[in-house]
């Protein structure tokens, strides 16, 4: 753990293990409430210097992360691929993709613009400024472990907040790594503080109950961001929420089904589905389902499960038995309520497979309302194909889901792609696009997926208070 611009002494810890072979690569300081309050203290304690420092200063450090994130990226993506078990590529690309949220953030910070309103009294000016909301708490997930913590602390810091994270206890080494880049970038003592723990639930009782935190900002499940927004809701904290969601991936039959068919397992089985953005429900129109489907089938075919350090794999390992159970129920009930599966549908267990969580890349067609793939969330590697007929039966279709976080929409007409777009109750649309998010786009969801948007404009404004003046003058 890094409080206050110290690691701390070895203590009581837990071990961290490679969902590729269940090796342990390590054991990491297993935080409690107390060192919660304690980084707390420190952050709120240097708060006022960091706020006041100017824009440029936290530009300086920003970027200079940046290029040391950069200058590592074979050493983070390779301990990366060791913990998380994505395929090297994927982890290279995560890399990178963390590493742009420090350097827009640090061109952001000098962009916090105010604003002079005219009144309508002749004495008056109104002048609007953004500051600083304070120390945040910060929660990120394990499927993203570099890039979700840079969505949270480069738009904090850039705003002259300072922050406690608490990362997964699934990927705490990858948060570690992040934490020296930003100590030795220059991010000066207590501005940044890292709490790793094995039990999330008193580190995230104790940034809900301090009043000296306030935001929380969180990347993870519906049920546990709708627990903590509720506990942050006595306090009136701000919250960020990024959650589960459930996309829908459309394609309409004027649109080449095996374009859209590569799009789809591309973008299906990065990270062995285990995204927020995953499509979870491929809707394609009746008369182009059959060549959508075997070039489904033809792509998973050639897919190579895996330890991701090694060449040829795209399929990484699950995070663990939980999530390989979840996957194996979802597809049994839906092929027990009349899907047909395609390819897939087992556990993968042979040779050195046995001792990690690998689940073989699944297609199933026909499936329906009633199985429960087409409402929950898989986090997993399966591809539901269900066929529609008309626009409006897909659009009604499409947002029959609480989430509203990604959707995909394949269509060679211009107009349905405008009036699809426009239709569909989701934060973040992909039109023949697989890859909708950037450190300069919106992304965040609608509905139950989630509160607030992380990077771009509005990545920033979500660590940032507005005052208005009214000036007599
Ligand atoms: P997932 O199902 O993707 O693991 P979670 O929402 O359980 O999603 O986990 C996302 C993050 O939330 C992780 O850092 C995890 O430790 C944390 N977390 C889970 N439960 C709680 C809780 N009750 N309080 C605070 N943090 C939690």
């Amino acid at each position: 753990m890094f409080i206050d611009g110290q690691w701390l002494e070895p203590g009581p810890s837990f071990e961290v293990t490679n969902p590729a072979n269940g090796e342990v690569i390590g054991a990491v300081a297993d935080g409690a409430k107390e060192h919660a309050a304690a980084a707390i203290d420190a952050a709120h304690r240097v708060f006022p210097a960091w706020s006041t420092s100017t824009a440029y200063a936290r530009a300086e450090v920003l970027s200079k992360a940046h290029q040391l994130m950069l200058e590592r990226k074979q050493e983070l993506a390779e301990l990366m691929t060791t913990e998380q078990g994505k395929p090297l590529k994927a982890s290279l690309n995560e890399v990178q993709y963390a590493a742009d949220f420090l350097r827009w953030f640090a061109e952001e910070a000098k962009r916090i613009y105010g604003e002079t309103i005219p009144s309508a009294r002749a004495d008056q000016r109104f002048l609007v400024r953004y500051q600083a909301v304070g120390v945040v708490a910060a929660i990120t997930p394990w499927n993203y472990p570099i890039s979700m913590i840079t969505r949270k602390v480069a738009p904090a810091l850039a705003a002259g907040c300072t922050v406690v994270l608490k990362p997964a206890e699934a990927t705490p080494l990858c948060a570690i790594a992040v934490f020296k880049i930003l100590q030795e970038a220059g991010v000066p003592d207590g501005v940044v503080n890292l709490v790793t723990a094995q039990d999330p639930k008193p580190i995230g009782e104790e940034f809900c109950t301090n009043p000296l935190v306030k935001k929380l900002t969180f990347t993870g499940s519906t049920p546990v961001g709708k627990k903590l927004a509720q506990d942050c809701a006595p306090q009136l904290k701000r919250v960020s929420m990024e959650l589960g969601g459930h996309a829908p991936f459309i394609v309409f039959d004027d649109a080449d089904p095996e374009h859209a068919a590569k799009g789809a397992s591309l973008v299906k089985f990065l990270n062995t589905g285990q995204a927020c953005i995953s499509p979870n429900r491929m809707f394609v129109q009746r008369d182009i389902v059959e060549p959508f489907v075997a070039t489904l089938e033809k792509r998973v075919a050639v897919m190579q499960a895996g330890n991701g350090l090694q060449p040829g794999i795209s399929i990484g390992p699950l995070v663990n038995e939980a999530a390989v159970s979840k996957v194996a129920t979802q597809v049994e009930d839906a092929v027990a309520k009349g899907a047909t599966l395609h390819a897939g549908g087992q556990r993968l267990t042979d040779d050195e497979l046995a001792n990690g969580h690998f689940y073989a890349p699944t297609v199933l067609s026909q499936v329906t309302p009633e199985m429960l793939i087409y409402r929950e969330e898989t986090f997993g590697p399966v591809a539901p194909v269900i066929v529609f007929d008309d626009y409006d039966e897909v659009i009604e279709m499409a947002n029959d889901t609480h989430y509203g976080l990604a959707a995909y929409i394949y269509t060679q007409n211009l107009s349905r792609a405008m009036r699809t777009f426009e239709a569909l109750n989701f934060g973040i649309i992909g039109i023949n696009d697989i890859n909708p998010t950037s450190a300069a786009a919106p992304f965040g969801g609608m509905n139950e997926s989630g509160l607030g948007r992380e990077g771009a404009r509005e990545g920033i404004a979500e660590y940032l208070e507005t005052k208005l003046g009214g000036f007599s003058i």
